[in-house]
């Protein structure tokens, strides 16, 4: 028997059809006529339209988004087409020159939707692939992606550590949520970025350990620290920092909330600028900290974790921006370079350049845009989904 007589059929109401033919990756539940034989959370499903035309196949979910697409065409979900999609990716990579650089050893292998691998996202860090499922179908599937990524990555690879504990759906009623190796187990921890170095915690950080997606911004960075100091607000593993130590800043001030984020901050610059006396970090609310700093900044970066998770939270979100954004424009030195960002998916390229627009007129400060910053290309968008776009920054000139 083929896929399409095995796998459980989903059947999309009349005119339904519309966003899968142009390629986009959801079917919500809203569009369905009726689902076939139960299917498990996670279980492959079959997609038809109402005049009963395959139209796509992928991960059956629970929840608001009931499909999660993996082909378009008839072709079974096996070996063979882990090892495709992770090709085309690595090929991506490679065009990027991100693999075998001997200065660059870090960056995101699989970015979901924009890979069109819905739910997965792996990042490299030297040898190490750090795998998330955000899909119960993809966690369902995680052996044989680390199977088929063992084979397309080769040498490159030696250890696939699996981190899913916080991100898969509540949900889903899933075994083996629990995070751990599925191949290998160095617990080497020292990856490079752009020819600096810093650890790794992908047992206990954030994310995948790391925040891969700021790395051609902090390059930017490099370029504007020379004499200036630098403050890092919502530094977590202080990546803007070691950048601004290189490109010559005369001081700089990294602050989060967290200590462990501190911790890490201070390993790092350590690791690249070992009794450097330029740089101090402090555990504090970053609200505190702004409202009690001096006049002293140059040059700062404010990165803050997603204000708004969904659009609910959208007005009091793009609120925080605008009073976070405030306080820094008040008190940035004249002349002074404000690096602003957003990760937040819902608030819009647009959305967030009105909040900052609004924290500028409560300044009085003129101000300019010298560059329009997003995320990077191995964080790709795929053009039929472009809820993938989600890192936004604006890089002022404040008079
Ligand atoms: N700029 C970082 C990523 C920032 S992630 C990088 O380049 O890697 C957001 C960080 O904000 C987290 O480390 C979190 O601990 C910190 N944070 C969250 N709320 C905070 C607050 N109110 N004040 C200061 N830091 C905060």
């Amino acid at each position: 028997m083929t896929d399409s007589e095995l796998n459980k059929k989903v059947y999309l109401k009349s005119g339904k059809e519309e966003s899968l033919l142009r390629f986009h990756p959801w079917v919500f539940s809203g569009a369905i006529a009726r689902v076939e034989g139960e299917p498990a959370e996670g279980e492959v499903v079959d997609v038809y339209t109402s005049k009963k035309e395959f139209i796509a196949r992928g991960h059956f979910q629970v929840g608001s988004i009931t499909v999660r697409v993996l082909t378009f065409t008839d072709e079974p979900i096996d070996h063979a087409y882990w090892v495709r999609r992770l090709t085309v990716a690595r090929e991506l990579r490679r065009s990027l020159h991100l693999i075998d650089n001997p200065q660059n050893n870090t960056y995101r292998l699989v970015h979901g939707e924009g890979d069109n691998l819905p739910g997965l996202i792996i990042d490299v860090y030297d040898r190490t692939a750090v795998m998330q499922a955000h899909s119960a179908g993809m966690h369902l599937d995680r052996k044989a992606i680390a199977e088929a990524l063992k084979e397309v990555m080769g040498d490159v690879i030696e250890n696939i550590y699996y981190k899913s504990e916080t991100t898969l759906p509540f949900k889903a009623d899933l075994l083996e949520r629990e995070n751990g190796f599925l191949y290998g187990g160095s617990p080497e921890d020292v990856a490079m970025e752009n020819g600096l170095k810093f650890h790794v915690d992908w047992l206990k950080g954030q994310k995948t350990g790391f925040f891969v997606d700021q790395r051609e911004n902090r390059h930017l960075l490099e370029r504007y620290a020379e004499g200036r100091s630098v403050l890092n607000m919502f530094c977590y593993t202080g990546g803007f920092s070691f950048y601004a130590m290189r490109g010559g800043a005369r001081l700089v001030h990294s602050v989060d909330s967290s200590a462990k984020a501190i911790d890490l901050t201070n390993q790092n610059v350590a690791l690249n600028f070992p009794d450097d006396s330029r740089h101090a970090a402090f555990a504090e609310d970053a609200f505190k900290f702004l409202d009690r700093m001096g006049d002293q900044y140059d040059l700062i970066i404010l990165d803050p974790p997603a204000f708004a998770k969904h659009r609910g939270a959208l007005r009091n979100a793009l609120r925080g921006y605008t009073k976070l954004n405030a306080k820094a424009l008040e008190k940035i030195r004249s002349g002074g370079i404000l690096f602003t960002f957003s990760c937040s998916q819902v608030v819009s390229k647009v959305d967030f350049r009105n909040a900052v627009f609004t924290a500028a007129a409560q300044s009085g400060r003129s101000v300019r845009i010298l560059h329009q910053l997003t995320q990077p290309g191995d964080h790709p968008v795929n053009i039929y989904h472009p809820e993938g776009e989600y890192l936004k920054g604006l890089v002022l000139y404040v008079e």
